[in-house]
């Protein structure tokens, strides 16, 4: 893949053979120099082309003719907000959302859960689609942390590339996976703070090549 737009559209496309995304849920985005590139409104991920994707400058500008993802605000403002940030994948994956919808943070019942950062992965309060409160609740819940659950809504991931986060966001859902069917069984045993804080010191250089 040779641009970012292509590489934005790719991962849109991506998002949906993964099982992150249907329809026209979810958006992609990828930092630029003046701003960030995202994928337009309401089109079915699958079929997202380069020529879509919409430049939006940091002031929420974007070109006549062109619609961005409602939700550019909490991609512009997770930019501002962590300068590590070089692209967001927001998605509606099914057992994000059903955790989403019950509203509750997904605690450190595996140690992954330190992928996202910290000893637990936020569940961000409820807030209409593509308002500014919702991203004013995300960037809340992304306090020390690349990935959050949205109420009632899904999920979002931030990463140093398209595919660290599409990778993040992969990764929260196998998570709620994994903790709603431990539910089933009972309460899952949680790690507690000192284990929590051995894997996020391993986690340091996890993966880093020499
Ligand atoms: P867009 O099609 O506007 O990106 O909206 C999809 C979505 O997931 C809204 O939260
Ligand atoms: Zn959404």
């Amino acid at each position: 893949m040779s641009n970012l737009p292509e590489q934005v559209a790719a991962t849109a496309r991506r998002s949906v053979a993964l099982g992150l995304n249907q329809g026209t849920s979810g958006n992609i985005s990828a930092r630029a120099p003046d701003g960030l590139l995202i994928t337009p409104s309401g089109r079915d991920m699958t079929a997202i082309e380069a020529s879509e994707i919409v430049p939006v400058g940091m002031d929420g500008t974007f070109p006549d003719g062109m619609r961005p993802s409602s939700e550019w605000r909490f991609h512009r403002d997770i930019y501002a907000a962590f300068p590590e940030a070089q692209a967001v994948a927001h998605a509606h994956s099914p057992f994000a959302v059903a955790l989403a919808c019950l509203r509750r943070d997904l605690p450190p019942f595996h140690y992954m859960v330190a992928m996202a950062g910290g000893v637990d992965i936020r569940c961000a309060d409820y807030a209409t689609f593509g308002t500014q409160a919702l991203s004013d609740a995300v960037i809340k819940a992304l306090d020390g942390r690349r990935a959050c659950l949205m109420a009632n809504h899904g999920l979002l991931a931030w990463g140093g590339s398209l595919d660290a986060a599409l990778a993040l966001a992969l990764e929260v859902e196998a998570l709620c996976g994994q903790y709603l069917r431990a539910s089933q069984l009972g309460a899952p045993v949680l790690l507690n703070a000192a284990e929590m804080a051995e894997v996020l010191e391993k986690f340091k250089d996890y993966g880093a090549r020499d």
